[in-house]
């Protein structure tokens, strides 16, 4: 499902050069959960997000969901992205004065279907992960781990086949943390989403298919 060889990223700016990643190669096979972890500044989400094409390497290839990316315009890319891949944030980044169902929603815009597909939809994902009396709450309202939820929801109201998550769980206490994953593994296992998440939580990591270790830009394992 994605496909990367020999992923390289540098970052430049006029005075100084940074290597955040070397020689990646990644295969992640459809309906997989794989784990990143490693150290802070380690390239984690350089490599999550070269992943889910909001940035490109510096050197390698990378193929998602049998589609070569860099063979898209920018639109086509971005019409792509929309269609595939569901993003999850440690920080949720939601918008807040938009209700939850407008949060949801949103993912749907892009798209050619009517306000009565998106409302059904949406309520479809909230509904997933436990949230229908939620609706019309402001963000604001809801605790982390509901906050995250909700997120969850805008992530697969699309049915992308991919979730990308970076440190989901990353703000939440462990119980909210345990829900956030319950969720994600059932999605994994009901629905066959694929699924990368980076986390900092071995107990976390452990509940997936498989672990890759970051360090200092390189596969250490
Ligand atoms: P269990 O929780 O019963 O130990 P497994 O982890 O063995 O479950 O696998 C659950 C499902 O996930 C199975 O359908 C299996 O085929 C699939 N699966 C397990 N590991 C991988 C993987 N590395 N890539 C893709 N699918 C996997
Ligand atoms: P992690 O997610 O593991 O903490 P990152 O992928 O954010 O690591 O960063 C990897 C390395 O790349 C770090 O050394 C970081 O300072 C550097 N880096 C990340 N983003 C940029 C950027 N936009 N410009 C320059 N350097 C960056």
């Amino acid at each position: 499902m994605i496909h990367l060889q020999n992923i390289e990223k540098v970052y430049r700016t006029d005075t100084v050069e940074t290597q955040a990643l070397s020689s990646i190669n990644l295969n992640v096979a459809k309906g997989e959960f794989l784990s990143i972890m490693g150290p802070s500044g380690c390239g984690k989400s350089t490599l999550l997000n070269i992943m889910g094409l909001l940035d490109e390497p510096t050197r390698g290839s990378i193929r998602i969901a049998d589609s070569t990316a860099d063979k898209l315009s920018d639109k086509q890319l971005a019409h792509f992205r929309n269609r595939t891949i569901g993003f999850i944030f440690q920080s949720y980044h939601l918008i807040n004065d938009l209700r939850v169902l407008d949060n949801v929603e949103l993912p749907l815009l892009y798209r050619k279907s009517t306000a009565k597909e998106r409302k059904q939809l949406a309520l479809e994902a909230l509904e997933k992960v436990g949230l229908s009396n939620r609706t019309k709450h402001f963000p604001t309202q809801l605790s982390g781990g509901q906050k995250q939820r909700v997120a969850i929801a805008r992530a697969i109201v699309g049915q992308p086949e991919i979730i990308l998550a970076d440190e989901p769980t990353g703000n939440l206490d462990s119980a909210m943390g345990s829900d956030v994953m319950d969720i994600l593994i059932r999605l994994n296992k009901d629905e066959g989403t694929t699924i990368v998440m980076v986390t900092h939580d071995e107990n976390m990591a452990r509940k997936t298919h498989r672990l890759v270790r970051l360090f200092d830009g390189s596969q250490v394992q």
